[in-house]
């Protein structure tokens, strides 16, 4: 699950990590009104920044920077209800609905901090940089040395050694080590404690006062672990999401919106891969990853249709099926249901094996729908591709 950047803010403040003050806003007035408190309160200007779930927004237009509370409330009114895009948001971008209004800090350098589970070597990994600002792909890219990493044992935690050895090889001036190893601990502690899979500080910055703060938060969370934590579940923000995708999650689907036409129905994760790869290999582009499950009923299998079909890229559907626990019949059964309540025009290319395939094939023919029946995988990814070019 990903989260808005106030949100992360707010999650790392309980920390004890430094942000910068601000508050999120959704009018103009509002804007307006947190402009002229930080003001008050001593800010030297303050950035209006947009909420968007996808980073990338200082370059696309969404990070901007107000000396008065006129033109603080200016940005605001421009900013609010319009498209964002990024290299993160896909050509279609994202509209922005909130926003964060935030103090001005005289920034001396901006570094980079993260933290993410290390699969190969079965820890996390801290990785920080210099180059601050910058993507951390492309500083991969570039001098991948230039990306400093210590590996932590989960049962200690990231040790102060590490992080002073971070803080060092950073070039951190010696009086802000101490500052900055807590502040590492503190990312750390907030990455373990809340069952992230992801926390990215980019820029982290020293400002000319030698206090260090986290100018951005990007925080992702396990879903798997959310069940934990019941108060990060309340900071989902579905309207960020595909809602395709969104329908999906409510029957227990997983459903992932892709750039092709093919629309796929599958039955378990490496099948559905499978699939996608066989699609490809026979010239194709799927429209979508949609694994209905071991276990799915006839219920779901109709949702899984319906949400198929309201994509309005998809030309064809493959559904390609190894009846196991999900039995041949019963998918059948939820496919005809849903073939008769969409009325479905499009050319349905069907590969069926396993449990009950005989009476599932029965229950296709006796529908008097006009499905194609492949042998094998090879054989429906090519019918399939082909039905796709020539649909209408
Ligand atoms: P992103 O582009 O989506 O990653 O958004 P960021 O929050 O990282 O902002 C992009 C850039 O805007 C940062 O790298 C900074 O250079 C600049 N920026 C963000 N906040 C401030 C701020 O408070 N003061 C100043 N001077 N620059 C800021
Ligand atoms: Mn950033």
């Amino acid at each position: 699950m990903k989260i808005h950047e106030y949100q992360g803010k707010a999650i790392l403040r309980k920390y004890g990590v430094a942000v910068p003050r601000g508050e999120m806003v959704t009018t103009r007035e509002e804007a307006e009104r947190v402009a002229n408190d930080l003001f008050h309160d001593g800010a030297k200007g303050v950035v209006v920044k947009a909420q968007i779930h996808a980073g990338g927004r200082g370059k696309g237009g969404g990070v901007k920077i107000a000396k008065s509370v006129d033109e603080a409330g200016q940005l605001a009114g421009k900013m609010l209800g319009m498209t964002l895009i990024t290299h993160q948001t896909g050509p279609e971008g994202k509209k922005v609905q909130r926003l964060l209004i935030e103090e001005t800090l005289p920034i001396e350098r901006e570094l980079y901090l993260s933290i993410v589970l290390d699969r190969a070597v079965g820890k996390p990994v801290f990785m920080a940089s210099a180059s601050g600002g910058m993507e951390i792909e492309e500083v991969a890219a570039k001098d991948p040395n230039a990306i400093i990493k210590e590996w932590i044992e989960p049962g200690l935690g990231l040790g102060a050694f590490q992080a002073r050895k971070i803080a060092f090889k950073l070039g951190l001036k010696p009086e802000l080590v101490n500052q900055a190893v807590k502040f590492m601990q503190a990312l750390y502690k907030a990455y373990d404690e809340t069952d992230a899979s992801l926390m990215e500080i980019n820029p982290f910055i020293t400002a000319s006062d030698n206090r260090l703060f986290a100018l951005d938060a990007k925080l992702n969370f396990d879903d798997n672990g959310l069940f934990r934590h019941p108060d990060l579940k309340d900071l989902r923000d579905i309207t960020e999401e595909d809602p395709l995708e969104v329908e999906a999650s409510k029957y227990g689907l997983n459903y992932i919106k892709l750039d092709g036409n093919v629309g796929c129905m599958v039955n378990g994760a490496g099948l559905a891969m499978a699939t996608m790869d066989i699609i490809q290999y026979a010239g194709g582009m799927p429209a979508n990853f949609l694994d209905v499950g071991g276990g799915a009923n006839a219920e779901q299998v109709t949702h899984a249709f319906e949400i198929l079909l309201s994509d309005k890229n998809v030309k064809a559907v493959l559904i390609n099926i190894f009846g196991g626990i999900l039995r041949v019949d019963t998918l059948a059964t939820g496919v005809v249901q849903a073939a008769q309540q969409t009325k479905i025009q499009l050319p349905i290319v069907l590969r069926l094996e396993g449990t009950n395939v005989e009476q599932g094939r029965e229950i296709l023919k006796a529908s008097g729908l006009n499905f194609i029946v492949a042998e094998t995988m090879k054989d429906a990814a090519e019918k399939v591709v082909a039905a796709a070019k020539g649909a209408r």
